[in-house]
């Protein structure tokens, strides 16, 4: 057996917290992978290492004085090495850092170098190798990350390394210069590495037993989720359930090998399983609820829409013209609806309208903002009858008006569109149906 495990920043954030992700490495002769976040909050109001550090290097760049802000963040490192007792001094690594910050290293640098440190104490600690990832995973120049490249250079790296820490977060361009995932990307690492070993399990640690039902910021102490696939998370994570990186399945999907989602102030808890696929039946009909504000619809009509060839291509490609994304077109038989993303489409609204009319020459335009979308998901839906009619029956007793209704053609999720004001009103009223009252 193998296993890659993940830690997260408030799992490595004190030396206490590295005891206790040591504790739990140890306890496994199997956890031979570790990838390290960069030192989270303490407690709340803390600072992250990983946002100190792009505010550092944001002085730098402005030509400011950046020595006392570089100093906390050492400041940090020196605590949990001192807590852990730790032969090391990082005294030469943070000349080099502030050498490199003066010559304008960049912000994806800076950022990295977060997890690099940690990866350092990290392997110190626990007598692993340490393997620097800017060597193992890859960019293309265009910034995307290379998955096969990366692969193969990362499997024959492993292969005589019985045990090493790989930090999470960043890897390099072709040419060496560091590049990071976007933020919460060490999930993203953990998985790559995972796929790269053919690990058995992905153990990710994090701060909290696994995947809820639904946000506990609008739910009262939800359920959690036992099990759950790929393919469910995926469609809960683009939604806003902020657990696991959204591009973290990807690499894992590829083999096959589940994610177990674990909390490292609770290790005795089973946490939720990530998995391809799955005869485990979830407790509840739904699996899960997720949702995300800020969202408008821009409503189309043409008479005889339905008959025009190239109607909904043309209205479409005025969204592209302005490099604006979609993310649901539900349609009638005149009526053509987009909803798009309301921050990335309200600076160029009026320019995508007069595409519109130049490219498909509709009779009318209406745009409504302020509207939130909320993903009902779950494998169970698709052999139970009557999911919807209990959705819209909850919703309508709750007073909430839905604006959109779009089932994905895999049946495992349903997409409403409400108001941003009936967001929460909407999540309690399915939650209650499907979890409180087990219907
Ligand atoms: N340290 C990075 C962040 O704060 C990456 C990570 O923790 O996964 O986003």
């Amino acid at each position: 057996m193998k296993k890659v495990v993940k830690f997260g920043g408030s799992s490595l954030a004190t030396a206490a917290q590295f005891e206790k992700a040591g504790e739990i490495i140890r306890a496994d002769k199997d956890r031979v992978y570790v990838v390290p976040s960069a030192p989270g909050k303490r407690f709340d109001g803390d600072k992250k290492v990983t946002d100190m550090l792009y505010f550092c290097y944001a002085l730098a760049e402005e030509g400011k004085d950046f020595t006392k802000e570089l100093k906390e963040i050492k400041g940090r490192y020196d605590e949990i090495i001192k807590g852990l007792r730790l032969d090391l001094s990082l005294d030469e690594e943070f000349r080099v850092i502030e050498e490199n910050f003066r010559k304008g290293a960049g912000a994806n640098y800076a950022a990295s170098r977060g997890e690099y440190l940690n990866g350092i104490v990290m392997a110190k600690y626990l007598g692993y190798e340490m393997i620097d990832a800017a060597e193992v995973i890859l960019f293309y120049d265009d910034g995307e990350f290379d998955p096969e490249h990366t692969n193969r250079r990362l499997s024959k790296r492993l292969k005589d390394v019985p045990k090493a820490v790989i930090p999470g977060f960043y890897g390099a361009y072709a040419d060496g210069k560091v590049k990071t995932f976007s933020r919460g990307g060490s999930d993203i690492t953990g998985s790559i590495v995972a796929r790269a070993c053919k690990a058995d399990v992905y153990e990710n640690w994090t701060d909290v037993s696994g995947f809820l039902i639904a946000d506990p910021h609008i739910i009262d102490d939800p359920e959690g989720i036992d099990t759950i696939t790929y393919r469910e998370l995926r469609e809960l994570s683009y939604m806003g359930a902020a657990v696991l990186h959204e591009d973290s399945i990807f690499p894992v999907q590829r083999e096959g090998i589940p994610i177990n989602i674990r909390n490292t102030n609770d290790p005795e808890a089973p946490g939720t399983w990530i998995v391809e696929s799955t005869c485990q039946k979830s407790r509840f009909t739904i699996t899960g609820i997720a949702g995300k504000k800020g969202f408008c619809s821009i409503n189309i009509e043409k008479a005889k829409m339905n008959s025009e060839i190239g109607f909904g291509r043309k209205v479409l490609q005025a969204f592209e013209e302005y490099g604006i994304s979609f993310e649901h077109v539900p349609s009638g038989i005149d009526t053509f609806t987009v909803f798009v993303h309301q921050d990335e489409f309200i600076d160029k609204e009026q320019k995508v309208v007069s595409a519109i009319h130049r490219l498909a020459s509709p009779d009318s335009i209406e745009i409504e903002a302020d509207l939130a979308l909320i993903a009902v998901v779950g494998r169970g839906m698709k052999s139970q009858r009557g999911t919807a009619g209990r959705i819209f029956s909850a919703l309508a007793h709750a007073d909430v008006n839905v604006k959109m209704i779009d089932q994905g053609s895999s049946e495992l999720n349903i997409i409403i569109g409400v108001e941003n004001a009936d967001f929460e009103t909407a999540i309690k009223a399915i939650y209650d149906i499907f979890v409180t009252a087990n219907l």
